[in-house]
């Protein structure tokens, strides 16, 4: 369980590409809060194994490379990763990534390693956390909860016109990736997917970025 937090926590979570990493920064500028985006996490540890050769199915050597992680490799100001002295945060986001990330964050270990860095990182900043479970087993205390979520073919579009420049992945491609990984996500048995009962549901299907942020921004003005 949390210790007794002194600083504020926001959690936001929700679905693959549902906008939640964008808004979490976004809000965070506005409120002048530390931002940690877990997805980054996973797909970190899934950038190490796929760089040593590491199957998908050897949990013990991806046990191991979650164990040896440096926190301080994650910047909380700019959402930036960084190995060997260089930003690797772009790579994390690749297809491969995309395609190993949810295998490797079902094993239980992994998360408990990660949830703790996690809840640490919480313990001592202002902080606006984004990722699957934070609501309901990362912070389960937070200040203020939300859980974004949009259709699957609008969050395809959105990341197709995102990627549009920088790979050729076609609509269907991402729209069955995003629908793969959501499967995965939701139906797992440790921290699966899940709006906290106490969360703030936003669908932004119907809504643009500045309006879902001024929607977000209603629930905050206690703060
Ligand atoms: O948020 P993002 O899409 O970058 O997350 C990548 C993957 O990491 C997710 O599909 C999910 O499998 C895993 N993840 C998780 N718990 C979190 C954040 C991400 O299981 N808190």
């Amino acid at each position: 369980m949390q210790n007794k937090n002194t600083y504020k926590n926001i959690s936001i979570d929700g679905p693959a590409a549902s906008g939640k990493t964008t808004l979490g920064e976004e809000l965070a500028l506005r409120i002048n809060y530390k931002f940690l985006d877990t997805g980054l996490m996973y797909r970190f540890v899934a950038f190490r194994s796929l760089l040593d050769g590491i199957d998908v199915n050897n949990e013990k050597a991806i046990v191991d490379i979650s164990n040896n992680i440096d926190i301080s490799s994650f910047d909380l100001q700019k959402g930036e990763v960084y190995f060997q002295g260089k930003k690797v945060t772009a790579s994390l986001k690749e297809r491969n990534i995309d395609s190993t990330v949810s295998l490797i964050a079902k094993y239980s270990l992994v998360r408990k390693i990660l949830v703790n860095h996690q809840r640490q990182i919480a313990l001592n900043n202002n902080l606006v956390m984004v990722g699957r479970d934070i609501g309901t087993v990362v912070l389960p205390e937070a200040d203020h909860k939300f859980f974004i979520t949009a259709t699957p073919e609008i969050r395809a579009k959105r990341r197709f016109k995102d990627l549009l420049f920088l790979n050729n992945l076609s609509y269907e491609e991402i729209l069955y990736d995003i629908k793969k990984r959501d499967s995965i996500d939701i139906s797992r048995k440790n921290s699966p997917l899940i709006p906290a009962k106490d969360a703030i549901v936003i669908d932004t299907s119907e809504m643009s970025f500045d309006i879902s942020v001024i929607e977000i921004m209603k629930f905050l003005e206690v703060l």
